[in-house]
């Protein structure tokens, strides 16, 4: 049994009028989930128009009023939690464990901290900084906010995306991948179950090239607000350039995970095999090259070996099941295709390195991998793999790891595992990427910002920092004495 994928457009959810069917499939088992109608140019029109009629009226809420109807927010997602965690586990093949424990309550407290968020837009205090003006700060919101989000999670992209616009009074249009549509439809409807007004979220679903380029090239657009790869975000910036919008690039990561030889080797082999597999290794932050002091080496490559071989792959539906498919076939095959590739350049594979067989053989499953010996510059250790593959490699000195950690084109997320406060602190100054993990890798709060230094993009999600993104900043400075010639006018003509 399976619904129907409608477009949620001024607060209606409609078919699509592209005349091109899809379907939403679950990866772990290839049941069709929902079928559709993907967005074409028109639906983006619409939805762009729904946003823009109802941002006169929203952005002249009072921050107040925002708050309450995001705690609302908040509230009916909370009250469909168990709902939430299903379908998201089932459309994008991740363990009901990992959407009950993270995706949802993380996505619950994001909306909670925006509604706390939307009171706290803060400027300048106003002064006489002339002498004779008044000068003072207006933060005020930019107006129509293309949004475009990834498939790897889905709930949670929706959320960093639309929380910060909507709370610092913007409207939004929202493209999620087609793949993944289910929730961010689910979360648009209860922020109308909470109060929020026709058209300030809208949701069309179409792919990449159609429905996304016609949302990045529109002419209402006042800034785009990507998630994704970075080749796709080279080209939406590229093309933003020409009409001068402004533009927020989440893109792509490799993580650094450095084990110095002081680190605690047990912390270290666990943080490395939850932080690569977490979400199936599809994860912009997760743990992709672990970098080992030689002394530790052979140790953390067989502790890590026996951990990875006790993670179940199994159904998503089982609260046992630690690891689930990847997101689809072709992604499957994307990352065996990188991985034969590595061994087929010398690179030595410890475990997995193929799709497991058994009952999991319909799904998009690949086992939990390790990979050792690969050289510095190849494409298993410089590109994004985004699946459960880790590469391990050593060094020897400090200057060692901190160049290696810098050495691919990305710059997201990094962790440093050592109990000495110096080497720590060298990694946190020296490591570039937007997050430094110490003796940890993965944790994310609310207040604090995620974005990327590097290839890694900019801008930054969460915090009061990406609630700033989404706003103006305009100066207003009143003139005090009423003077018809003001002595400034003298560099002009002079009084008489
Ligand atoms: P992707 O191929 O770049 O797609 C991201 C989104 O952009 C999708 O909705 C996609 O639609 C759309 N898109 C593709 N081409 C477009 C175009 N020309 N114009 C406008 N939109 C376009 O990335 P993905 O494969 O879905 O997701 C994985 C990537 O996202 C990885 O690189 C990962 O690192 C990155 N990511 C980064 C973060 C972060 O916070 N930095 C977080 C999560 C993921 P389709 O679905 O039709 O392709
Ligand atoms: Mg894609």
């Amino acid at each position: 049994m399976h619904s129907s994928v409608d477009h949620f457009i001024a607060g209606r959810r409609r078919p699509g009028t592209s005349g091109e069917h899809f379907s939403v499939t679950a990866p772990s088992t290839g049941e069709v989930l929902a079928t559709g109608i993907l967005a074409g140019p028109q639906d983006v029109d619409e939805a762009v128009a729904a946003a823009r009629a109802a941002f006169p009226a929203w952005s002249r809420t009072t921050p107040a009023e925002r708050s309450e109807a995001l705690t609302r927010w908040a509230d009916r997602v909370q009250a469909r939690s168990e709902e939430f965690a299903a379908v998201e586990s089932r459309m994008c093949g991740k363990p009901i464990r990992l959407t009950r424990g993270f995706d949802v309550p993380g996505t619950i407290d994001n909306i909670r901290f925006f509604a706390g968020a939307a009171r706290h837009l803060e400027g300048h205090a106003s002064a006489e900084y002339s002498g004779d003006h008044t000068s003072s700060i207006r933060r005020e919101p930019l107006g129509v906010i293309g949004s475009v989000a990834p498939w790897n999670y889905p709930l949670q992209m929706a959320a960093w995306k639309l929380l910060p616009a909507v709370a610092a009074g913007n409207t939004v249009v929202l493209k999620p991948s087609e793949l993944t549509p289910l929730t961010s439809l689910m979360f648009a409807r209860a922020a109308q179950e909470a109060g929020i007004p026709d058209g300030v979220i809208n949701i069309v679903t179409g792919t990449g090239p159609v429905a996304g380029q016609a949302l990045v090239a529109h002419p209402d657009i006042a800034m785009v607000s990507f998630t994704g790869s970075t080749a796709v975000g080279r080209q939406i910036a590229a093309q933003a350039a020409g009409a001068v919008k402004r533009v927020h690039l989440e893109l792509g990561g490799k993580a650094p995970f450095v084990v110095f030889d002081d680190a605690d080797l047990e912390a270290a082999a666990r943080g490395a095999v939850a932080g690569s597999l977490i979400n199936a290794g599809q994860d912009c932050t997760a743990a992709t090259r672990a970098y080992v002091q030689r002394p530790l080496y052979d140790r953390f490559v067989r502790r890590v070996t026996a951990l990875m071989d006790e993670v179940r792959l199994g159904p998503v539906d089982d609260p046992a099941t630690d690891m689930g498919s990847l997101i689809s076939a072709t992604q499957r095959d994307r990352v065996a295709s990188m991985v034969d590739a590595a061994r087929a350049a010398g690179a030595t594979v410890i475990r997995g390195g193929r799709a497991p067989g058994g009952g999991l053989d319909r799904g998009a499953h690949y086992e939990p991998t390790l990979i050792t010996g690969a050289a510095q510059d190849s494409a298993i250790v410089q590109q994004e793999v985004f699946g459960p593959v880790l590469v391990c490699l050593p060094f020897d000195t400090d200057d060692d790891a901190v160049r290696l950690a810098n050495d691919t084109p990305y710059g997201l997320a990094a962790s440093a595992w050592t109990t000495d406060v110096f080497r720590a602190g060298r990694a946190s100054r020296e490591i570039q990427a937007g997050c430094v993990w110490i003796n940890d890798h993965i944790p994310i709060v609310s207040e604090m910002p995620h974005g990327g230094y590097k290839a890694s993009g900019y801008g930054k999600d969460m915090s009061l920092y990406s609630l700033a993104e989404y706003t103006n900043v305009k100066h207003v400075m009143s003139e005090n004495t009423g003077a018809a010639h003001k002595p400034w006018h003298d560099v002009i003509f002079t009084s008489r």
